[in-house]
């Protein structure tokens, strides 16, 4: 007897997630720098001690999505609940696509929208980004349409550019394929809610707009959002393992996403973080200039492009600091005051040492 793996699986390069290192400054993964407020999580524990843990969760969430409802303003009857986006993402490409059709997404984007259709044994198309990180939708809806797309999938604003394009920009693409139109606006609420495409679903069968807990102070819960016209919801519901969402995250996500006002002032913080990590390395690149090239972001972390970005990548890591590498350019979470201080000094550091 013998037996081999398949094709796909032979060939699988699995994510590596960043492992919390202690003694490591994490400017890595884009989380927030701040835990949920004491208040908050003493409200959690007492709700955690009341679960019936003899029972299955909610298959719908429906007072989770209550909660998003009413913070996001959008329908009730237009929310899936996932365990992350990351599993509504995999969903999104093993339900809506059949095998060998096509999605398109963005180079560069989120490693997840190549992970799941490499899996699901789908086509993923790639467009490059061109000079500075710039695509235009126009570009976006001559690819699709020209390759029968099913599917276009890209983040807005766009993690790893760190960039977005405007809500008429992404309306005009949705407005202009013959295909599936997913934005995942995981960092939407750290740029301006009015570039926002949430409630524009009701207008359109071809839309779905992807959310996260995990970049506002949530990420140990693992809970997302899709959001879409009652009829993709409806497939949505039913394509769905029945509890997909644990009752522990529908009640911990519930009260997150009903203190408002928590909400509200941890994105604000990441806001002011991000801008003075922005000014920060700014301030840097005005001592060295041409040492890099930086990028105005509307997200929670900064871009610095550089050709040696591995060395630096390595220097910071020496230095106890661990940011994400990609080719050519660092990505650098907004941390606490501290944490951005112990990143500017270390980036300065280094380049003095190179010159
Ligand atoms: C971080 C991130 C997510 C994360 O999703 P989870 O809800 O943590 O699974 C989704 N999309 C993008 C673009 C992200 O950067």
């Amino acid at each position: 007897m013998a037996y081999q793996l398949n094709e796909k699986l032979s060939r699988l390069q699995p994510y590596v997630p960043v492992a919390e290192t202690a003694g490591i400054i994490h400017l890595d993964a884009n989380e927030s720098f701040l835990n949920l407020p004491e208040t908050l999580r003493q409200k959690i524990s007492e709700a955690v001690a009341q679960t019936s843990y003899h029972r299955y969760p909610d298959p719908y969430a429906v007072e989770l999505c209550k909660a998003f409802a009413a913070y996001y303003h959008v329908k009730e009857n237009h929310i899936t609940a996932g365990n992350g986006s990351d599993e509504l993402i995999s969903l999104l490409i093993s339900n809506f696509l059949m095998k060998g059709e096509t999605v398109v997404t963005t180079d560069p984007d989120f490693s997840m929208y190549t992970f799941y259709p490499a899996l699901a044994e789908t086509n993923c198309v790639e467009i490059c980004k061109g000079n500075n990180f710039s695509i235009s939708s126009e570009d976006l809806i001559c690819k699709v349409q020209e390759l029968h797309a099913r599917m276009l999938l890209f983040s807005n604003p766009c993690n790893p550019t760190s960039l977005g394009l405007t809500k008429q920009q992404i309306l005009q693409i949705v407005k202009n394929v013959d295909a599936l139109v997913v934005v995942d606006e995981a960092y939407m609420d750290f740029w301006d809610l009015s570039q926002s495409v949430l409630g524009e679903e009701e207008n359109y069968d071809n839309l779905i707009v992807l959310k996260t807990c995990s970049k506002v102070g949530a990420a140990a819960i693992r809970l997302g959002f899709a959001v879409s016209n009652e009829k993709l919801t409806g497939i949505l519901h039913a394509v769905k393992s029945p509890y997909n969402v644990n009752t522990l995250t529908q009640k911990i996500g519930s009260l997150f996403l009903q203190a408002q006002d928590v909400l509200r002032s941890r994105t604000k913080a990441i806001q002011i973080s991000r801008d003075a990590l922005q000014n920060g390395v700014e301030a840097v690149l005005q001592r060295h200039p041409g040492a890099f090239q930086l990028y105005r972001s509307c997200t929670n972390f900064v871009i610095l492009r550089l050709p040696r970005a591995d060395a630096l990548h390595t220097y910071l890591m020496a230095h106890g600091i661990s940011v994400r590498l990609f080719p050519g350019f660092l990505r650098v979470t907004a941390g606490s005051e501290t944490e951005n201080a112990a990143f500017l000094s270390t980036l300065e550091a280094y380049l003095e040492e190179e010159n």
